[in-house]
């Protein structure tokens, strides 16, 4: 098993690991960031009897659909299995399992981890069960030949319809009290604490149900209990004995739109351009009366003679995790040691949270007597966003490169990108500010060839850079 070559996340593979190993299977692990050559090589020497590959981010998928067609190609017959947060059913069946002749499974959950495996390697099921997953794959693909698609109109139409608020007198944006670059280190892991989503971490072990009602549940209520006592325990050792340190760098920047890209300036002369976000815009066609959201909507157009700010931050809770890390896997203490990694993707989201709060009341100071409870926060009820290259508003991940620079993330919070834009420490949170009232996240979904061009155009890349940079949503 291993996660792909640019990716990061381990966490799911892990537990996989952990409950195949319990189930008798020996699994050989070969960690993040691993190029296919290795996994193949690796396969070939321990003479493996299936090969499973993770991922967290869209970059991933093509890295699989690659390893896939070089299975086939250096002439593999052992089955392949797909899992991470970034895969589906859909993905396996249409993208990855056409490029090998043999059976490629998706693996939805560590929970169906023994099952696939044992049918696979069965000698007296792995044909029935192949033929089967072959079968709905084929069917998958026919059903996605066959819709009829996402209706697109051109990115022109896209621009004429976006949203607009320069027309609102109403809403004049707010100068930070404190611009420019500002770094956090050592961010007191106490207060992180109280900010934790506990609902994802229960999340990351298979446990379905929204944190705290879970640990009442029928049926998962006991484990959840179980594994929420485990990981307050960590946190409380985390803390007193500073296993992990947060790090946070973020700007606030004078910023205006053009053309879906979003222009930030050193200071407010504005004359000085110190980076480019190069946004999208919703292209398929919308319900009369809605726009055609791009994220750049809710900055002032350069021409609008408005003055507007954007803001940048990048935070990590996972400085200094493989010490411990390298003592549990010393210890074979598998459990203590995915554990460790949950808890600090708790802190790093925990920290994204606290310094959001930070900055909407002390350092932009937009919202100073904002005064939210624990629910609320969760919740994201408050004004202002802060979207993250990679998700839905903002599928390409590239823009984490100008945010990086433009901060010197690596400098100022230890943390650096990996050539597909995957974050490490793996726990990470990086993303932009933006504090118009109306702002708010949704899915660019698909887009069309017009956009991808001029994305490329604005970006500076080849036809073929964007395309493989935005392949997920093409
Ligand atoms: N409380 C959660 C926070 C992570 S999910 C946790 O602890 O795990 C919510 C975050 O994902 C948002 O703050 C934003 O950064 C990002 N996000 C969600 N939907 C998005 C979208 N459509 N576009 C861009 N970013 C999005």
């Amino acid at each position: 098993m291993a996660t792909v070559k640019g990716d990061v996340h381990d966490i799911g593979k892990n537990i996989v690991g952990v409950v195949l190993g319990c189930n008798g299977y020996d699994v050989i692990d070969l960690g993040v960031m691993v190029p296919c050559d290795k996994i193949l090589a690796a396969a070939r020497e321990h003479g493996a009897q299936a090969i499973g590959l993770s991922g967290l981010i869209t970059p991933s998928l093509e890295e699989m659909a690659h390893v896939a067609a070089e299975m086939e190609r250096q002439g593999f017959d052992l089955p392949l299995m797909i899992g991470g947060a970034t895969t589906s059913r859909a993905h396996t069946a249409i993208k990855i399992a056409p490029n090998y002749s043999h059976p490629v499974v998706y693996v939805p959950d560590a929970s169906r981890a023994v099952g696939v495996v044992t049918s696979l390697l069965s000698e007296t099921q792995r044909e029935a069960y192949a033929a089967e997953v072959a079968a709905d794959y084929a069917k998958l693909r026919e059903q996605h030949a066959a819709k009829r698609g996402v209706q697109l109109v051109t990115l022109a139409e896209a621009r004429a319809n976006r949203y607009r608020w320069n027309a609102d007198p109403a809403y004049v944006p707010h100068r930070p009290a404190r611009p420019g670059v500002k770094v956090l280190k050592n961010v007191d892991l106490a207060v992180l604490a109280e900010f934790i989503d506990w609902s994802p971490f229960f999340q990351t072990w298979d446990l379905a149900g929204a944190y705290p009602q879970i640990l009442d549940d029928e049926i998962v209520g006991e484990t959840a209990r179980n594994v929420f006592r485990d990981g307050k325990e960590m946190l409380r050792q985390v803390i007193e004995g500073r296993w992990l340190q947060a790090n946070a760098v973020f700007g606030l920047f004078p910023a205006a739109a053009w053309n879906d890209d979003i222009v930030v300036y050193a200071d407010e002369d504005r004359s000085e351009v110190i980076a480019h976000w190069h946004g999208l815009r919703q292209q398929h066609q919308r319900p009369a009366g809605k726009p055609n959201y791009s994220l750049t909507d809710f900055i002032a157009d350069a021409d609008s003679g408005v003055p507007d700010w954007l803001g940048m931050f990048a935070v990590t809770a996972g400085i200094g995790i493989e010490k411990k890390l390298a003592e549990f896997e010393a210890a074979h203490d598998d459990y203590r040691s995915i554990m460790l990694k949950s808890i600090a993707d708790r802190l790093a989201e925990a920290c994204a949270e606290w310094l959001h709060a930070r900055v909407r009341i002390d350092y932009w100071a937009y919202a100073p007597g904002e005064d939210l409870d624990y629910e609320a926060l969760v919740k994201e009820t408050y004004r202002g966003i802060r979207p993250a290259p990679g998700y839905p508003a903002c599928p390409d991940h590239t823009a984490k490169a100008e945010i990086f620079r433009v901060l010197d993330v690596p400098k100022n919070a230890g943390m650096t990108l990996t050539d597909a834009y995957a974050m490490t420490p793996a726990s990470a949170v990086s993303g932009f500010y933006l504090a118009h009232p109306e702002a708010q996240y949704f899915a660019i979904s698909k887009i069309g060839a017009d956009q991808m061009k001029d994305w490329a155009q604005r970006a500076g890349l080849s036809e073929a850079e964007a395309r493989k940079w935005l392949a997920p949503i093409l």
